[in-house]
């Protein structure tokens, strides 16, 4: 059985995986299940060995190996991760599970990201499945919830941590840590060996509640938010000059995306919330650049508290007007370390197929963080561009779809060369 990328795509497509990105949702478009069915499907019909991993209620990751040719229990594991979850499909402009497929474009919500390279890794598979000699063995290995935090890549990593159970269902699957991982996410080809990582967390500032008609008695805390939106602003401006510069990635961010507060326009607020998105550049933890934020954002209320007598804001914010919640999202970055050899590998195989393909970074998490902190060489690569992602008429270029299933083949097929070069 031998798969065409295209039409398997088409099927990916309309078969709907939206994450709901943590809000309450219900409805038959939501969570991974479905696809996760198909897969096995694929799995069973190419007689590939397959186990599943429950992450969270229907949804669970689904991993199936390709033994080596010779030898498999010696043979290197070259792992192929690639999530299940898509986007919500909001304000789409097309129809999001009904491709629409040309000679040149296939749209829909997930044909871009990720399930082109879904679509181009089981094609590669199927013909992976036929022929005499293969060097290494393929673990595909298709995880969830990668657009909401990366719980289904952590679960994965722990099939490999020293503390797993020594029997279980991925035993002779993936009981071992893999020598390499090619992530799948749009890449248009070139080779991603560093990221950027993130830390999210809500502030809160407090105040005191009372009727609009006599603002006087309460304490507004939308008005408090004022001066920590100043801080956090300036903060962005100094990291710019400042901040740590990574030749891939370039230097940190930060952003305030989300702000709320208050009931009623006649009622003086006493609580305002606003969400922070630092983005963390390799090299940096998530957890101390959220330090360094909340550092900052406390000396900067100091100094406007001894400079500023007239407004009372810094000081009622340094009394315990102010609060930083546990982050709700921690991504690491990726490193561009331990993964040189692994990228010029892929680079060559995907110039050689595509043409062109470059070595880079890019600003947006993978799951290849996750897998990568592990100690696997882990790069990313796919068809297709990160700006058709996400977008209201998502789509993948077929030219770069079947460009793809070869590259991986070939990456499959003469990995034991790169490996003794
Ligand atoms: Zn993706």
């Amino acid at each position: 059985m031998k798969l065409q990328a295209t039409d398997t795509l088409r099927e990916l497509v309309s078969i709907p995986s939206v994450n709901p990105m943590g809000r309450a949702v219900d409805g038959d478009i939501f969570f991974e299940h479905r696809v996760t069915d198909y897969l096995q499907q694929q799995f069973e019909r190419m007689g590939l060995r397959f186990a599943r991993q429950f992450v969270a209620p229907s949804r669970e990751n689904i991993v199936a190996r390709l033994d080596a040719t010779e030898a498999p229990d010696q043979a290197p594991i070259m792992l192929w991760e690639v999530h299940q979850d898509t986007v919500p499909v909001d304000g789409m402009t097309i129809e999001p599970f009904h491709p629409q497929a040309t000679s040149e474009r296939i749209s829909g919500r997930g044909a871009c990201d990720v399930k082109g390279s879904m679509a181009a890794m089981l094609a590669a598979l199927s013909e992976l499945v036929k022929v005499s000699r293969r060097p290494v063995n393929i673990v595909i290995a298709c995880t969830v919830n990668e657009e909401y935090g990366y719980s289904g890549a952590r679960k994965l990593v722990e099939l490999w941590e020293p503390n797993a159970p020594q029997v279980n269902e991925f035993t002779n699957l993936l009981d071992r840590k893999p020598d390499v991982a090619i992530i799948a996410e749009p890449t248009e080809m070139n080779v991603v060996v560093a990221h950027k990582g993130a830390i999210r967390w809500r502030i809160t500032t407090h105040g005191k509640a009372c009727h609009s008609s006599n603002p006087g008695s309460g304490r507004n805390a939308i008005y408090l938010m004022g001066p920590v939106l100043e801080a956090l602003e300036s903060y962005h401006a100094d990291i710019q000059q400042t901040g740590r510069n990574h030749p891939f990635c370039g230097r940190p961010t930060t952003s305030v995306g989300l702000i709320s507060g208050g009931v009623s326009v006649n009622t003086v607020p006493d609580q305002c919330v606003i969400e922070v998105d630092r983005r963390v550049t390799p090299g940096e933890t998530p957890v101390e650049a959220r330090d360094e934020v909340i550092a900052y954002v406390d000396d900067f209320l100091r100094r406007k508290s001894e400079n500023d007598q007239v407004s009372q804001h810094a000081p009622i914010l340094l009394d315990g007007g102010l609060s930083h919640a546990k982050p709700h999202l921690i991504g690491w970055p990726l490193e561009n370390v331990g993964n040189e050899n692994l990228a010029e590998f892929v680079r060559s195989h995907a110039a050689t197929v595509h043409g062109e393909s470059q070595i880079m970074g890019v600003s947006f998490g993978t799951d290849g963080a996750v897998i990568g902190a592990t100690g696997v060489p882990s790069v990313v690569f796919g068809p297709g561009s990160i700006s058709q992602a996400h977008t209201c008429d998502e789509w993948i270029s077929v030219a770069q779809l079947n460009d793809a299933v070869k590259i991986y083949l070939r990456l499959a097929n003469s990995f034991e060369m790169s490996r003794s070069a």
